[in-house]
């Protein structure tokens, strides 16, 4: 038996959902973060359970091929890139695994069924230097400096980080300017704590079309002090074309406040995304849409894979131009305008009131006529008779999947195929069985690597309508694949 503390040495074989290595001793297995397939590794027992351990890696007794340095000095610390320290042709094949797998432990799902129905994994084209936003805390550290960064995995302790690999090359350049510029006028960050201060986070946001910049500071106050100052100091960024404040002077986890002011310049910036076609995405169709972003608006943070994605989704659909399409989880309407080129008509629902708004105005701005949006939560929206019925369903859900009523009303509508877009495995895995026990057949799926570095990854599937399959067990359990989750929550 094992003890707290006691010292192994282990080989890793696997990675957890999370990201964290897996290695067995007899048999009983250990979680260990930072290790990947392949390392030896020499680890202290620091959290035994009766199924598993925790292990805190002590020594890299022989490295894994697949290890590379993290090039990011925040690496370990930093809540966002657990995966730095892998290659990426190594990353790649541990999210398109972790899909197949998933989807045969927890859906029920023949592997080698699975293998024969992934279309290959959609790698991304740009590991690093992807993302389109940010999200910067601002705070100081232990000599009263000012700092800004991103908090540490599961805390809000400031990882200070000038420059994140994942962002754009100009963000450090601001995040500088904005650091003197509070430093010149006594302008102090937010101090969780005591709830004092005034700078709580700056939100960047980039246009990958044409590089526009949007700063947005979060203030614990009304109106921003030296606002002036700032905006001189920012013509030494030419790309920042929009200055806003979000005031959030509650004393809370969430970000951005309810209500956000224009400062200076644009209300928000544009980017555009094309509809890619061909399976390996090397044409352009004619069709390419223009979204207008606002502080609080969602947009998928990855452009370059959102085409990627999206092409996929546009692809499964199967559209001739004769078809009503329902996109369940529409957010600012992206998918919808995309499949609105080859529809009869698309009808987007989204829960949240301004995304609709967004969406309207998308629709509008692109001289897209053939969409409605309508906001109200999905499972709810799908049961009015008045709308028409839909020959696809797209459904893009948040992490905890789709609504059990919202699957079943789509089962009753008989649409025939459904597009997936998921960014949970688990989730998907259980929902894929709801809907096969329902009479639909899996027929496709790709997973695509939206957040390089990260553990999550998003995937498409395609469904079509046949006869119901009454094998299959829907009484699909998360509690077993959570648990692990919550007891790491529990031990932190
Ligand atoms: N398809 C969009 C958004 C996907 S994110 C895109 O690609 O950009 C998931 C969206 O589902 C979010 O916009 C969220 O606000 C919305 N959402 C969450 N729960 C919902 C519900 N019950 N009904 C409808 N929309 C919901």
């Amino acid at each position: 038996m094992y003890n707290k503390n006691d010292i192994i040495d282990i080989e890793i074989t696997g990675l957890t959902s999370e990201g964290e290595g897996i290695g067995r001793s007899d048999g009983f297995p250990f979680f260990v973060k930072g290790a990947i397939p392949g390392d030896v590794i020499r680890a202290g027992i620091t959290k035994l359970k009766k199924t598993y351990a925790y292990a805190r890696l002590i020594e890299l007794l022989k490295p894994s091929g697949d290890r590379c340095e993290p090039l990011c000095p925040a690496f370990g610390r930093c809540g966002g890139c657990r995966l730095m320290h892998m290659k990426y042709e190594a990353q790649a094949k541990y999210k398109e695994e972790k899909i197949i797998d998933t989807l045969s432990r927890i859906g029920g799902m023949d592997r080698e069924k699975l293998e024969e129905l992934n279309e290959g994994f959609i790698s991304a084209v740009s590991p690093l230097r992807y993302r389109n936003k940010a999200q910067y805390p601002f705070g100081k550290d232990k000599n009263g400096d000012i700092v800004f960064g991103f908090f540490e995995s599961r805390s809000h302790r400031i990882v200070p980080c000038g420059d994140c690999l994942l962002g754009g090359v100009e963000d450090g350049k601001l995040l500088l300017l904005l650091k003197d510029w509070m430093e010149e006028n006594g302008i102090e960050p937010y101090d969780e704590q005591s709830g004092k201060g005034f700078i709580r986070h700056a939100l960047i946001r980039r246009s990958r079309e044409n590089g526009d910049m949007m700063l947005c500071l979060v203030i614990n106050g009304k109106k921003l002090p030296a606002a002036d100052a700032l905006i001189e100091r920012l013509a030494g960024i030419p790309s920042v074309k929009s200055v806003m404040i979000s005031i959030n002077t509650k004393n809370t986890n969430v970000i951005m406040g309810e209500e956000c002011r224009l400062i200076w310049g644009e209300p928000g910036i544009r980017d555009s995304l094309r509809l890619l076609d061909g399976k390996d995405f090397s044409e352009i169709s004619g069709v390419k849409r223009e979204f207008f972003i606002s502080p609080l608006s969602f947009y998928q943070v990855n452009p370059e894979q959102t085409e990627r994605l999206y092409a996929t989704a546009v692809s499964y659909a199967g559209l001739s131009g004769n078809e009503t399409v329902w996109d369940l989880y529409c957010g600012i309407g992206t998918i919808s305008l995309m499949m609105a080129a080859n529809a009869k008509e698309v009808i987007g629902v989204e829960i949240v009131p301004q995304a609709i708004a967004d969406a309207k105005e998308n629709a509008r701005f692109n001289g897209v006529k053939n969409v409605r949006f309508i906001v109200g939560a999905a499972e709810e929206v799908v049961t009015d008779e008045s709308l028409p019925r839909p020959q696809v369903v797209v459904v893009d859900p948040p992490r905890k999947g789709c609504d059990r009523i919202c699957l079943d009303t789509i089962l009753k509508l008989s649409p025939d195929r459904i597009v997936y877009v998921s960014c949970d495995p688990a989730t998907l895995a259980r929902d894929l069985s709801i809907l096969r026990s329902g009479g639909y057949e899996l027929k496709r799926f790709r997973g695509c690597d939206m957040f390089a570095q990260s553990h999550h990854v998003e995937t498409v599937c395609l469904l079509s309508n046949r006869k119901p399959d009454t094998k299959v067990r829907i009484d699909v359990d998360l509690e077993d694949y959570y648990r692990i989750k919550d007891s790491k929550k529990n031990q932190n």
